[in-house]
């Protein structure tokens, strides 16, 4: 089996009184796309966050590369790590979200090549470079001197992949990254992130789309209430849900 790239252990966030990761153990293995599905509320873009720290975990902990995320064991006591510590760790770690949020007023090549340039010295000539490289990749290499709001969705999206590229993260996380899309833009964009998935990323996507989890998933999570109610290969989650839930769920969103 290929080494993990994460290992989240005993997982639990709460807002408040209101619990919402009640308990997640799940190991994502170097190449792996899994895929998380279940309905709205259900805790995963929490999960998500707390893999990067943009959330802090409750209870639990994370694990990237072996080695805790955001925080650290001193004499007893969970000690946050320092700020550039984290930046290193979640340079590491691309994230796409459903709203693209690129910068409105650089083009496409100068966001892609923002992070190199800015958080990892890159020379501008060797980042224009990789920028080009990525863009091509995601199929826009005659779009890099083009501002966002010349583009459309699905091209902006497409971007902010390159974006998150950019810092060659060990894994990409999306969460949603086509639900904001015009329907007839979602194709282009879930075909890079197959691409992506062919070419070896390790990935974690939440997403509805049901067709991307059975054809480019290796694995399939369904989350209701703060924890993974079941998971396995998206043959047996798509045709044999073992759970009334995760039944109920697919046939809410399969039709
Ligand atoms: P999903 O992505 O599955 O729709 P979320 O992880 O976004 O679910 O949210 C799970 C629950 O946590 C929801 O009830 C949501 O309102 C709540 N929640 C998420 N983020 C916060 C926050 N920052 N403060 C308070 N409640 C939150
Ligand atoms: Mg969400």
């Amino acid at each position: 089996m290929a080494e993990p790239i994460i290992v989240i252990e005993g997982l639990k966030k709460s807002f408040g009184k209101l619990e919402v990761l009640k308990g997640i153990d799940l190991t994502i293995r170097k190449g792996e796309v899994v895929v998380v599905i279940g309905p709205s509320g259900s805790g995963k873009s929490t999960l998500l966050r707390c893999i990067n720290f943009l959330e802090q975990p409750t209870a639990g902990r994370v694990l990237f590369h072996g080695e805790e995320v955001g925080q650290r064991l001193v004499g007893g006591r969970l000690v946050p790590l320092p700020e550039k510590v984290l930046d290193q760790q979640r340079a590491r770690m691309g994230m796409v979200f459903q709203r693209f949020n690129l910068f409105p007023h650089m083009t496409a090549l100068e966001n892609v090549i923002e992070a190199p340039v800015q958080v990892r010295r890159m020379p501008r000539a060797e980042a224009e470079e990789l920028g080009l490289r990525l863009l091509r990749r995601v199929g826009l290499a005659d779009k890099a001197s083009q501002y966002p709001n010349f583009l459309s969705g699905g091209q902006q999206q497409r971007v902010a992949i390159a974006r998150a590229l950019a810092m060659e993260p060990d894994v990409m996380l999306f969460d949603e990254p086509t639900s904001a899309l015009d329907p007839e833009l979602v194709g282009e964009v879930l075909q890079v992130m197959q691409d992506l998935a062919n070419d070896g990323m390790t990935m974690v996507v939440v997403t509805h789309e049901m067709g991307f989890a059975r054809e480019v998933g290796d694995r399939v999570l369904f989350m209701d209430g703060g924890l993974i109610v079941e998971e396995g290969p998206p043959e047996q989650i798509f045709s044999e849900p073992r759970h009334p839930r995760t039944r109920e769920f697919l046939s809410k969103v399969l039709h």
